[in-house]
């Protein structure tokens, strides 16, 4: 690829984060508890709420932000953005309304320009908890954006 991409590896360690609305967190707490072995070996991140959650009813060491509605899902993506995290489970409610959607949605859409995986649902999980990769380095091509700023800055 060019100079507008650069590598980035995911290394074998990931670091997730796991989000549940309200409804959807029996879900993922179950789903947690199913992956339980292949979870520990990773570093765990988490929304408030659903990382105390997790955290109580798993044993599972969850390092949590804010609460989702208090800027959690935000305080997320900005560690998408600095590298932290780059794996994200997020069971979003598709069938409630949130106060804070427009959180969720830069949530989902800054995972896609870091080409974060990102499952929004357990079958997803399931397949991603699963893939080859989890035990493996990847990596992935991700936009260069000091050189995008540079073009930006010649050009506009
Ligand atoms: P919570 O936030 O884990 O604090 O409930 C999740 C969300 O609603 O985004």
């Amino acid at each position: 690829m060019n100079d507008k991409y650069v590598t980035f590896t995911i290394g074998r360690r990931k670091n997730i984060a796991l989000i549940a609305h309200d409804n959807e967190k029996p879900k993922l707490i179950e789903w947690c508890q199913e992956h339980y072995d292949i979870l520990k070996e990773h570093k765990l991140y988490g929304t408030g709420t659903t990382a105390r959650m997790i955290a109580d009813k798993t044993g599972l060491t969850v390092k949590g932000y804010n609460s989702g509605p208090l800027g959690g899902d935000q305080q997320i993506g900005a560690k998408i953005v600095e590298g932290v995290i780059d794996f994200v489970v997020f069971f979003s409610d598709p069938l409630t309304a949130q106060p804070h959607d427009p959180d969720v949605k830069a949530l989902m859409r800054i995972a896609q320009v870091y080409d974060i995986p990102m499952a929004i649902n357990k079958a997803t999980a399931d397949f991603l908890i699963r893939s080859v990769y989890m035990d493996t380095e990847y990596d992935h091509e991700v936009m260069n954006f000091q050189k995008n700023i540079e073009e930006r800055a010649e050009t506009l």
